[in-house]
C-alpha cells in the first residue's frame, strides 16, 4: 500500500525536455514534448525555432541557465512531492 502511495507520487513526467539548438542544448518545460520546427521559449529564455537534432547537435554544450532553471525545477518538485507525502501520512494518522 505505501509502495503504491509512493509510486503514484514520485512519478509525474520529466522535469523538462532537452533540445540541442543555436549551439547549446537548451531546456524547455516539460508541458509539450519538443518537435523539429516548434516555436519555443527556452527556460534561459529565448524565442527559438527547434531543430531535428542529428547526433552531433547532441554533443552541443549544455547551456548554464537552463542546467540551474532546471535543477531548481526538479528541487521544487521534490519538495512538493516531500510535503504531499506528509500530508498523506498525517491524515491517515501515521504520526
Ligand atoms: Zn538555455
Amino acid at each position: 500500500m505505501t509502495t503504491f502511495l509512493e509510486e503514484g507520487l514520485s512519478w509525474q513526467g520529466p522535469v523538462v525536455w532537452w533540445n540541442p539548438v543555436d549551439g547549446a542544448r537548451h531546456a524547455f518545460a516539460p508541458d509539450t514534448k519538443p518537435r523539429p520546427e516548434q516555436e519555443r521559449v527556452t527556460l534561459c529564455g529565448q524565442a527559438v525555432v527547434l531543430i531535428d537534432p542529428s547526433e552531433l547537435d547532441w554533443l552541443m554544450p549544455t547551456c548554464d541557465t537552463c542546467m540551474d532553471r532546471a535543477k531548481q525545477w526538479a528541487q521544487q518538485r521534490q519538495d512538493s512531492i516531500e510535503e504531499r507525502r506528509r500530508d498523506q501520512r498525517r491524515r491517515q494518522g501515521w504520526f
